[in-house]
């Protein structure tokens, strides 16, 4: 039985594990730091396993490109000192391992179709509504890229500025998705974060009302066969039921299948990982490394 590493990346922390599923993780979690300081308490740790590949899930933006000179770098983050910082081929040469390497978005919808709450399904989202919003997705079986990777966290939705005065506080967009409906937008509309908001309060019907139409601009472009939603603020769990019913609204009986006629508590759900799709994902990642690596 071959033992992978797994990496989820954050901006606040890192988590790493190894095992060879859900069933025998040993986990560490360490603050994210500099680099330097980071990577090598990541490393000092995954090398107390003989490991047959590992896999890293990183907050972006990232390339993912394997024939770029700058592959397996986080790019342009705002944060200080991550900057094109090499991760990938760092933790490839101080383990000398295949390593496979995503965003953690794509980690997570990976680790949900491996072990969660999409399980060998060939087309997902995988939605993160917390302090940022992404998305990554599977398409015909294979994690979505394209020319760098989706940033679904940004895309344009529908700002009725009498409802909601509130100008959003994305850096580059203002009001798109992630300005408008992440955690921090709903703490600096509101003045109180979504977790101390009561579930009576408006504020929920309108965080309902912007996912859903991110819900439906993605579920008509990709056509996933489930929609998960993760991340901090979809903890309060009746947002689920908003959610689905303001889809159903505005989706108004186009799309005619039986999952989204019928059944839609079973196509927009929770992570069946609560809170490891992204390590469980870059485990998964590790694993497709591996067979990726023996294909060559
Ligand atoms: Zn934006």
């Amino acid at each position: 039985m071959n033992l992978f590493g797994g990496i989820e990346a954050g901006g606040t922390k890192f988590v790493c594990g190894f095992g060879t599923g859900p069933g025998d993780l040993t986990i560490a979690r360490y603050p994210t730091t500099t680099p330097d300081e980071t990577l090598d308490r990541v490393i000092g740790f995954l090398k107390n396993a003989e490991l047959a590949a590992v896999g890293i899930g990183s907050f972006g933006p990232l390339d993912l490109h394997r024939d770029s000179p700058t592959f397996g770098r986080i790019t342009t983050t705002p944060k200080p000192g991550w900057a094109n910082c090499e991760l990938a081929g760092r933790v490839q040469s101080a383990l000398g391992v295949p390593v496979g390497f995503d965003t953690d978005v794509n980690a997570a919808a990976l680790g949900e179709a491996r072990w969660g709450a999409a399980q060998a399904m060939s087309d997902l989202l995988y939605l993160t509504v917390g302090t940022g919003i992404g998305g990554g997705a599977i398409v015909g079986g294979r994690l979505l890229h394209g020319l760098v990777h989706p940033e679904m966290g940004h895309i344009r939705i529908p700002h009725d500025m009498v409802r909601d005065p509130y100008p959003g506080m994305c850096p580059f967009h203002g009001d798109c998705l992630e300005g408008l409906a992440s955690g921090p937008a709903m703490m600096r509309r509101w003045g109180k974060p979504p977790e101390r908001l009561p579930a009576d309060h408006p504020a929920w019907a309108l965080e309902a009302h912007y996912l859903a139409a991110a819900v439906t601009n993605l579920s008509l472009t990709l056509s996933p066969r489930r929609i998960i939603l993760g991340g901090g603020v979809m903890e309060q769990a009746h947002l689920f039921p908003l959610i689905r019913t303001e889809f159903a609204r505005m989706l108004n009986g186009y799309v005619r299948h039986p999952s989204i006629e019928e059944r839609l508590d079973a196509y927009i759900v929770a992570p069946g990982l609560a809170g490891r799709s992204g390590l469980l994902g870059a485990l998964a990642l590790a694993e497709l490394a591996l067979a990726e690596q023996a294909a060559r």
